[in-house]
């Protein structure tokens, strides 16, 4: 009860929190479901969405406006850019939503408008992340976590600017550091090279030593480690993990979800234990001329569509482990196995689960050494940051893959 008065303050503007405000962690436009409502209050809530939220969303659109169910209905069609092919030749272009509406280039050497051109087909787009827009929103998705998980904020204001005038909030920058991951190890490769992209958000906060970082993984694509403390004190060792999918489950795959229907009146109360809802909050939600039946099974339907996103990240990451691991354990030199075994048994147990204390947190070098994993990216960063690149690229590539084969892209 004591943390609960403490973080009633709004960690922009220091005012007590009157009225409740819930904030994404991840910002809802790109799918996030994880709110809190400890954050911030309501006024800072515009604030932090005007000057953090609103142009880092931008930033994935080719992602938002080409897939489908993502937990948020899609907003308006926004514009973005990216290269389409023609007559085997290459060309920038804009897209809005899910169509190429200019090809400059392209349009000027036929002289003609862009419908009347056939062939032109979708090829690549842009992220562009070379800039504060993408890390300020990153750090905020950190921050957010870490208070969620009950960090107090006296800690991670070290790397936050509020300018204020009076109570009114008229700047938010974050000033974290903030380091890409790349794989260093042969089991991490593997998980992140599979053929096809598994759509997922993913958190990891953890301490280490007077360090705190927050792991962020964005789409499985945007993967940084941000660091949030270096003062940071605790009795024990912090590690939280936040997993979701991006998608819903659509509607027509819902088969159990569907399976209500049988059920008898009778099963209603065990139903609502099932689920965790109570009468009380079905009423509120009820339609005008609705009888309980249908009622409690709209209540239900939805709060399992929404929770379908929410993974466990051992299921998320650990598609399909044992058997690639047998196969790359054939293909590795002695050196290579004693390695892939090492990192192998470090992130996965007996039974295939991952053990969450280790990954994206710690590995196995080549000498049997365990290593803090955002300290090594800092010296790959200086040292060999085209390993970066090309690990970004490559995940670009595998991000564009997927959107040009699962959009209406036209
Ligand atoms: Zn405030």
């Amino acid at each position: 009860m004591i943390a609960n008065i403490l973080y009633m303050r709004c960690v922009y503007c220091q005012k007590e929190i009157t009225t409740k405000s819930s904030e994404h962690v991840i910002q809802n436009a790109i799918g996030g479901i994880l709110e809190s409502e400890d954050i911030c209050c309501p006024e800072c809530n515009l604030a932090v969405e005007k000057f953090v939220d609103k142009d880092f969303v931008k930033i994935f659109s080719p992602i938002t406006n080409n897939i489908d169910y993502l937990p948020k209905r899609a907003s308006t069609e926004s514009c973005y850019d990216g290269q389409v092919m023609c007559a085997g030749q290459f060309y920038d272009a804009k897209f809005k939503g899910r169509k190429i509406i200019s090809v400059p280039k392209l349009q000027q050497e036929r002289k003609c408008r862009l419908d009347k051109i056939k062939g032109v087909v979708p090829k690549q787009f842009n992220f562009n992340l070379q800039n504060d827009v993408f890390e300020n929103g990153l750090s905020k998705i950190a921050f957010n976590f870490a208070i969620h998980s009950g960090i107090n904020p006296e800690f991670l204001m070290d790397f936050v600017n509020v300018e204020k005038d009076g109570f009114n909030v008229t700047s938010i920058k974050f000033k974290n550091r903030v380091i890409p991951f790349c794989p260093l190890n042969i089991v991490d490769s593997k998980i992140e090279f599979r053929n096809e992209i598994q759509l997922y958000h993913n958190l990891i906060l953890f301490s280490n030593g007077k360090e705190l970082w927050c792991y962020v993984d964005l789409f499985n694509v945007f993967q940084y480690y941000v660091l949030l403390s270096e003062k940071f004190e605790s009795s024990e060792k912090v590690l939280r993990i936040y997993a979701q999918k991006c998608q819903k489950i659509p509607l027509s795959e819902k088969h159990y979800v569907e399976d209500l229907h049988y059920v008898k009146p009778k099963h209603i109360s065990a139903l609502l234990t099932i689920f965790g809802v109570t009468y009380e909050e079905c009423k509120a939600q009820r339609k005008e001329g609705e009888d309980d039946f249908s009622l409690i099974r709209r209540v239900i339907n939805e709060k399992i569509r929404k929770e379908s996103v929410v993974s466990s990240l051992s299921d998320l990451v650990n598609i399909g482990g044992m058997v690639e691991f047998v196969d790359l354990l054939k293909n590795s030199s002695d050196t290579g196995k004693i390695n892939l075994y090492h990192n192998f048994s470090f992130y996965f147990d007996e039974n295939d689960n991952l053990i969450e204390n280790n990954f994206r947190q710690y590995f196995i070098d080549g000498d049997g050494q365990i290593k803090f994993y955002p300290h090594e990216m800092i010296d790959v960063m200086q040292s060999d940051s085209k390993m970066i690149r090309e690990y970004t690229s490559l995940k670009f590539k595998l991000m564009c893959n997927y959107i040009l084969k699962n959009s209406l892209l036209k």
